[in-house]
């Protein structure tokens, strides 16, 4: 952040505000921690300060500090659009485009507050009065922690706070192994742990919360899945039928694509989940080296993320779509070949 940011920043806060932060749809680690750390932090400030989500948080992130304050724009219809129309001012953490908030989209649109966006996706939109965006970053966590710091208050950083942030910077990092961590990102996480983040806590509320039922539609994930050696693609999908077959829940397919780029020799991994309630395929890629699936995403799925992950979504049938995307592939065989 430039000092003319932090100046502003500062300014926006220096008397008390009604502040409504808001992450993205279907929100991630990141997104609830950043959204809770940065929450934890205005409060303590002195602000009347809500997050505001536009839907539910999968269970593995429930025990956050502060996460059954969340309103749900779904739920808590009324009281969300209440929290959006007073606020005087807005976070918007881990996106960068009103689309990517679903149905909360036209009450940012009509909100009379001052918007300010924390993230480190690529390609910000222009809505905020200041915008913090890096995508060198590897996590909006991390951005959180160093607004905290540029505001000259990283020793106000509570162990709430710290849980938090520290929770988005690891599994956005897919636990510090991703090519966004940098030696940077170990010092604010070992900061954070010297502020009272439980780093063994909390990789276990993450990952060893395993149902029987998701283990199993792992399994028929990785059945499912296709290896593309000619393309060092490998992609998987999954039905309706089989998600319905397995009991999913909200977050249970967190990371099956990263299984993909576990094969030797694979560089773009692919994951198309039906969602029949929605009408869309919602698909996931992930990529290793300089393949970007960014540009996949955006030139042909309406989506977009960082370089190495990023989503996006298709109006076909999960047969349509998956031969969509067989007919793209052959464009980039050079590219992911060599
Ligand atoms: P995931 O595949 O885990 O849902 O998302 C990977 C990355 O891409 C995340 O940083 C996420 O915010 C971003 N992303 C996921 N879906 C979309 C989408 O539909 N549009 C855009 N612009 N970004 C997305
Ligand atoms: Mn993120």
């Amino acid at each position: 952040m430039n000092l003319e940011d932090i100046n502003k920043i500062k300014e926006l806060l220096s008397t008390p505000q009604k502040i409504a932060i808001i992450p993205h749809k279907n929100p991630d680690g990141d997104a609830i921690g950043s959204t809770l750390g940065l929450w934890h932090y205005l409060k303590n400030a002195g602000h009347d300060a809500t997050v505001v989500s536009p839907n539910d948080s999968p269970k593995f992130l429930k025990w956050m500090p502060g996460c059954d304050a969340i309103l749900n724009f779904e739920k808590e219809n009324s009281q969300a659009k209440n929290a959006l129309s007073e606020a005087t001012l807005i976070f918007t953490l881990d996106f960068n485009d009103f689309g990517r908030v679903g149905q909360m989209e036209q009450f940012l649109e009509d909100a009379t507050a001052q918007f300010v966006m924390i993230d480190h996706h690529q390609a910000p939109s222009d809505y905020a009065v200041v915008t913090y965006s890096d995508v060198t970053m590897s996590s909006t966590c991390e951005m959180v922690y160093h607004f905290i710091d540029y505001l000259g208050d990283s020793d106000k950083v509570t162990p709430e706070m710290a849980n938090c942030l520290y929770t988005g910077i690891m599994t956005d990092t897919g636990s510090f192994r991703f090519r966004s961590t940098t030696s940077k990102t170990h010092v604010v996480a070992g900061h954070l742990i010297d502020k009272g983040a439980k780093n063994s806590d909390i990789n276990n509320a993450i990952y060893n919360t395993n149902s029987p039922s998701r283990l199993h539609l792992l399994g028929c994930a990785l059945k499912n899945m296709v290896i593309l050696d000619e393309y060092s693609t490998a992609y998987i999908t999954l039905s309706q039928d089989e998600l319905d077959l397995y009991k999913y829940k909200k977050g249970d397919t967190e990371g099956f694509v990263n299984y993909g780029l576990t094969l030797e020799g694979i560089k773009f991994a692919v994951i198309f989940i039906e969602n029949r309630e929605e009408g869309i395929i919602k698909i996931s890629f992930r990529s290793q080296g300089n393949f970007s699936v960014n540009k996949f995403a955006r030139t042909y799925f309406e989506g977009g993320g960082h370089d190495n992950a990023a989503g996006g979504k298709s109006d076909l049938s999960l047969k349509e779509t998956a031969a969509r995307f067989l007919s793209i592939l052959p464009e980039f065989k050079n590219e992911l070949v060599n």
